[in-house]
């Protein structure tokens, strides 16, 4: 049986993708096709964060039935994030709407479809929790053959007014820390060098078992003993932390082993507290001053990613400003802006989008700037000196390879030795761009 596949979304979707990769192929018996005209099964692993995902979803389902109706036959089923409200409409058009928790039954969703249809029963947070297990236990394909994602946790339980995810995914779920580390474990000893942890609050892991499970500072040292045991030379991240939950402990952790990435993705969205408030973020701004302070001090060479919406709701000039001077004092070395748009499903769907777009546009630019002012700072600071980096592909530019410094800066470097890609070299940097370097490779190894 042939099979296609369309992920949409974050990492998260293409983590749970290669659980559904892997289950169609070794449950299943099928083979993936990049050729819808050719398959048998036809699935999307859906995004709602944005209408725009949620519409491609409707226009693909459109041509695909277009196909059925002259003829090919093919069975469609829909899962990933979807809003309670897009299921019902979406099960007019796919043959077979469910949730990512009940993977592990698809084979006999499959065969119900004609009685079902659509598959997502109201579960309490221990249901929820033992639906997860299940999941978490189907092998899963990685996106890349050096570059893993270990998912740690699923759901979220805090509500930001701009984001549906909660309304998605469910309540924070943790997956077991035995089964964390015996994934890493496999990953490394299979030649992964880079590994990142995901969950939408991975700072908050445990949590929800209190007393049953570790804590995150207590997971890292798990992983970062392992490491040290191992001898292998690999990178462990994680993805996303929240302000309100980082504890200088997991801080701490990963200053103490050689295999926890000095890189830190610390969302602040606004730099606003009345803002912060509206977005419902439970922090303010001199909670993440400290979190920053606390990061400065305890991982002094670590590199600071960030988020920030512009333009949410009601957000004033001042409010802007204060995002403005919160980039500018905590020198972030990237920040992954968006021009805020409504999520359906989310609070502030329902409030008046009251930026107009031009302002929004302006906002991002203003703010592009002054990234781009201070993490051209650091980046300057590197020329001259050496870096190990992961070489992770082609540069756009021809003759050369680029990779990735343990704080994830992009360095590009002039060779034509290609099985350098997904091993660690040594290069010297020989001058700098806002976001990236450029470097002499300087040894192999
Ligand atoms: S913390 Fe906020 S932004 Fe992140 S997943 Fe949860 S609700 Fe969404």
């Amino acid at each position: 049986m042939k099979y296609h596949l369309v992920t949409l979304g974050c990492q998260m979707n293409i983590s749970d993708s290669g659980r559904v990769k892997s289950y169609i192929e070794k449950v299943l018996g099928g083979v993936e096709t990049a050729n819808v005209a050719d398959a048998e099964l036809v699935g999307v692993i859906a995004c709602s964060v944005r209408q725009k995902a949620i519409d491609k979803v409707y226009n693909m389902i459109a041509v695909w039935n277009r196909q059925r109706r002259r003829g090919h036959q093919m069975t469609t089923f829909l899962t990933g994030c979807v809003l309670p409200d897009d299921r019902e409409k979406f099960l007019k058009l796919f043959d077979l709407v469910f949730d990512m928790r009940d993977l592990p039954q698809f084979d006999k969703l499959l065969a119900d479809r004609v009685h079902e249809g659509v598959y997502y029963p109201k579960l309490q947070r221990s249901e929820q929790a033992a639906q997860m297990d299940f999941f978490w236990q189907l092998d899963g394909y990685q996106p890349d053959k050096f570059e893993a994602y270990v998912p740690i946790q699923n759901g979220c339980d805090k509500f930001c007014t701009y984001c549906a995810v909660p309304y998605t995914r469910g309540r924070e779920v943790s997956r077991s820390s035995h089964e964390i580390i015996e994934e890493v474990k496999c990953l490394v000893e299979g030649g992964y060098k880079s590994i990142t942890l995901l969950g939408q609050n991975v700072n908050s892991y445990g949590l929800d078992k209190k007393g049953e499970e570790i804590n995150f500072a207590q997971l890292l040292e798990r992983v970062g003993e392992f490491g040290d045991k191992s001898g292998k030379e690999f990178h462990v991240y994680f993805t996303s932390p929240h302000p309100r939950d980082m504890t200088v402990d997991v801080l701490e952790a990963i200053a103490k082993y050689k295999c926890l990435g000095k890189w830190i993705h610390i969302p602040i969205q606004s730099g606003d507290t009345e803002m912060l408030k509206r977005m419902n973020r439970k922090y303010d701004i001199e909670r993440y001053r400290q979190v920053i302070s606390d990061i400065r001090r305890i991982l002094p060479t670590a590199t600071i990613f960030t988020d920030i919406i512009v333009g949410f709701t009601g957000e004033t000039l001042e409010e802007f400003e204060n995002t403005r001077r919160a980039v500018l004092e905590f020198k972030y070395n990237m920040a992954f802006i968006a021009m805020y748009s409504p999520r359906p499903g989310a609070v502030s769907s329902k409030w008046v989008d009251d930026i107009p777009k031009d302002e929004k546009s302006r906002r991002y630019a203003v703010l592009s700037e002054d990234l781009k002012s201070v993490s051209s700072l650091y980046t300057a600071s590197m020329v001259g000196k050496e870096f190990r980096i992961l070489v992770n592909g082609h540069d756009r530019l021809e003759g050369y390879l680029s990779g990735l410094t343990e704080g994830k800066i992009a360095v590009r470097f002039k060779t034509d030795d290609e099985s350098l890609i997904g091993n660690f070299v040594d290069v010297k940097i020989v001058r700098s761009s806002d976001f990236s370097a450029e470097g002499e490779l300087i040894h192999i190894s």
